[in-house]
């Protein structure tokens, strides 16, 4: 989706594993729903989730995204991204809150939940699913997974709650991939759009 976030380092990333999966294609930004109709796979990237559902529901890119990712289409959303395609969010500090999602991943989203603290950190996180290697977690206040429903496969958890979720089609971690150097995320998501 291409309105708000740090889309660029996504593309970059995208482009890398495309290269390295030996996979041809090309990436668009997602700002209409007739962008949306073209798409065979959609990232959500970390930004603001309040001002990116806003703004996608404007023009019904958000209704349009949401009907093809329950279709099938597959998702990766990182950080305000995980946030967008989950179906419950709540804020550390506030509560529930009421900003406008996709809601297409059965999960409950705590925002913020590092605090002020720990707002932006790196740590190890292991992902048993890509390999043995750690993945290198870049969190920038971040939110964790704090339930799943039963179609949820949990990739990976800190101290904190879970950071990495799957549900089908859809991917969805509490840090930046895009960040840490390592494709083997985007390269999971480029095998669910094949
Ligand atoms: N705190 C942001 C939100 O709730 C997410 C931060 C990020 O994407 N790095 O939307």
């Amino acid at each position: 989706m291409g309105i708000q976030g740090d889309i660029e380092e996504h593309v970059r990333a995208i482009a890398q594993a495309m290269e390295e999966e030996g996979v041809h294609g090309e990436t668009t930004m997602l700002k209409t729903p007739e962008s949306v109709d073209l798409a065979d796979g959609v990232v959500i990237p970390g930004g603001e989730s309040t001002v990116m559902g806003y703004l996608a529901s404007t023009n019904g890119t958000l209704t349009r995204l949401r009907q093809r990712i329950a279709e099938g289409l597959p998702a990766l959303g990182t950080c305000a991204g995980a946030i967008a395609l989950s179906a419950r969010v709540e804020d550390r500090v506030v509560g529930p809150t009421k900003q406008p999602l996709f809601g297409v991943l059965d999960a409950t989203v705590r925002r913020n939940a590092f605090g002020r603290q720990r707002e932006s950190f790196e740590t190890a996180v292991s992902i048993p699913k890509l390999g043995e290697k750690p993945f290198r977690g870049v969190f920038i206040r971040a939110p964790v997974v704090s339930s799943v429903g039963e179609g949820v496969e949990v990739l990976s958890r800190l101290d904190e709650g879970i950071v990495a979720v799957q549900q089908r089609n859809i991917l969805a971690t509490c840090f930046h991939p895009e960040l840490s150097g390592d494709t083997r995320l985007h390269r999971h998501f480029l095998s669910l759009a094949r």
